[in-house]
């Protein structure tokens, strides 16, 4: 067989194990659906469901000044968000870039530093210029985004689960984050009054809806992957011991990434032997089963560990030194990116990827090869994506009856925005799970819901109270 040939047996190998009938979508859709409510009915289940006490949907009317604090995996975000009614806003913000050390000081000394860093910020913004305290005319309601596990009572209570994203701050798992926090504010005298402690998908869920009223669930497509929607409260019985009024609605962080995960018994039929290396080779073997095939932080890693196969079968790159390419996690899921929208006929993006990071040369006929790839495995990440979105249309019955309406799906994260038709893609598979009704779920851009998000829930917290 001459190269080309033998490549594309290969291809047809991979195509077979990468692919997602409809079929195969329909079912995973079934089971998404079971878990949810498994969820919903019980604590401390695989995918936890967690309410956020948010209570229903904003009314696009919320107006005022609001600050949002938003303590992300790299940067500490502070914004002063001016909501004009009619879904409008204006932003204004400052970044703080986080060292390692406050990743990893005592708990209270890091929410410290985010009031210090709000007070320079209320300076900055509302002071006269000298280093006087700020006497502000009416105390400013403040959203906080603190975007970890967080088990709530209330809206302005958030207990820390347990620290993800690289953070790792003494005594303070286990604690009331949003106590710890009003702690600092008052120690450093900050003119504020914190109202709300949120997670960002909620948040995103809010501020998309704000703008665009048809929107019912927000998704993160990003270095992870998760969702929230709103959820009836009556159809929550792990809350009924708090007897909230059964007809209103509460917003709830799904952390759906979670799904599949120690028993793998709900996508068995599609993970594939890579799917299972990178959960075991993980920090957290057997957990986020779902986000793994998903994700950012990810889907590079399964394109490498398939080079590294056809490496060893003398498949790929012969005669040629490919310890570059051998190391764990070298390959970021941008450069899947970059290959499958190398818009030339030589594929020279793809070229000078290889030279340039791995210095190997490649074949016309690999490079097509590694654009078919990357197209197999970007595909299968978007149309997994679909099955947990689907699993939420169909739970909340948004394709139900003779004159569906469908919903808007406020989507963020790189891997919604950056990576080439992974919205398409999406779409694709909701039409192969609903049919042509699939159509009426549409997929959109979200807003920001760590900034933006977090002060209409702060608005939407004042006015009930
Ligand atoms: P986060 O989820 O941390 O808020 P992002 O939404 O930017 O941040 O997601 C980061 C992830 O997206 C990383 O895993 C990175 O590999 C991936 N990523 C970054 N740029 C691109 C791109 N152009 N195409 C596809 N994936 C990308």
């Amino acid at each position: 067989a001459t190269d080309a040939e033998k490549l594309d047996e290969h291809y047809q190998k991979y195509k077979e194990m990468f692919t997602l009938s409809p079929d195969r979508l329909k079912h995973i859709v079934e089971r998404f659906v079971k878990v949810l409510e498994v969820g919903l009915e019980k604590d401390k289940q695989t995918v936890p469901m967690l309410p956020a006490y948010v209570f229903g949907w904003p009314s696009g009317d919320e107006k005022g000044s609001y600050l949002a604090l938003d303590l992300g995996g790299t940067n500490l975000r502070v914004c002063h968000v001016e909501l004009k009614g009619k879904g409008e806003f204006e932003v204004t913000q400052t970044k703080f870039r986080l060292t390692d050390e406050q990743k990893q000081c005592e708990g209270q000394e890091l929410f410290d530093f985010c009031a210090d860093c709000l007070n320079t910020f209320i300076k900055d913004h509302f002071g006269n210029g000298t280093e006087e305290d700020v006497i502000l005319e009416e105390e400013i309601a403040l959203g906080f985004t603190f975007s970890y596990p967080m088990e709530q009572e209330a809206i302005d209570h958030g207990r820390l689960v347990r620290w993800t994203k690289g953070f790792g701050n003494p005594n303070t798992e286990g604690n009331d984050c949003a106590a710890m926090f009003r702690k600092s504010l008052e120690k450093f005298k900050v003119p504020i009054k914190m109202t709300s402690i949120i997670n960002d998908t909620t948040g995103t869920l809010i501020a998309s809806n704000y703008v665009k009223q048809d929107t019912k669930i927000a998704c993160i497509f990003g270095t992870g992957c998760n969702a929230a929607y709103m959820e009836h409260i009556r159809n929550i019985p792990k809350i009924k011991h708090l007897n909230l009024p059964e007809d209103e609605d509460m917003a709830i962080n799904c952390e759906y990434g979670a799904f599949d995960s120690f028993t793998h018994e709900h996508m068995k039929e599609i993970r594939t032997k890579y799917d299972e290396y990178i959960d075991l080779h993980s920090n957290k073997p057997h957990e986020q089963a779902y986000e793994k095939m998903i994700a950012g932080l990810y889907l590079g890693e399964i394109f490498r560990l398939v080079m590294c196969d056809m490496v060893d079968e003398g498949a790929l790159f012969l005669g040629q030194n490919t310890y570059k390419i051998e190391k764990p996690n070298v390959f970021d899921t941008a450069f899947l990116s970059l290959i499958e929208s190398d818009p030339t006929d030589e594929l020279l993006t793809v070229t000078g990827l290889f030279t340039h990071f791995f210095g190997l040369d490649t074949t016309m006929e690999e490079r097509k090869f590694f654009k078919k790839l990357a197209e197999l495995i970007g595909t299968r990440s978007a149309r997994l994506s679909s099955c947990g979105i689907a699993a939420l249309v169909t739970k909340m019955g948004y394709l139900e009856g003779d004159n569906p309406k469908g919903c808007g799906v406020g989507a963020d994260g790189s891997l919604f925005s950056k990576y080439p038709n992974f919205s398409k893609r999406l779409q694709g598979a909701l039409v192969d799970i609903f049919g042509e009704k699939g159509k009426l779920v549409v997929p959109h851009q979200a807003e920001d819901g760590s900034g933006v998000g977090s002060a209409i829930i702060a608005a939407m917290t004042r006015a009930r109270k």
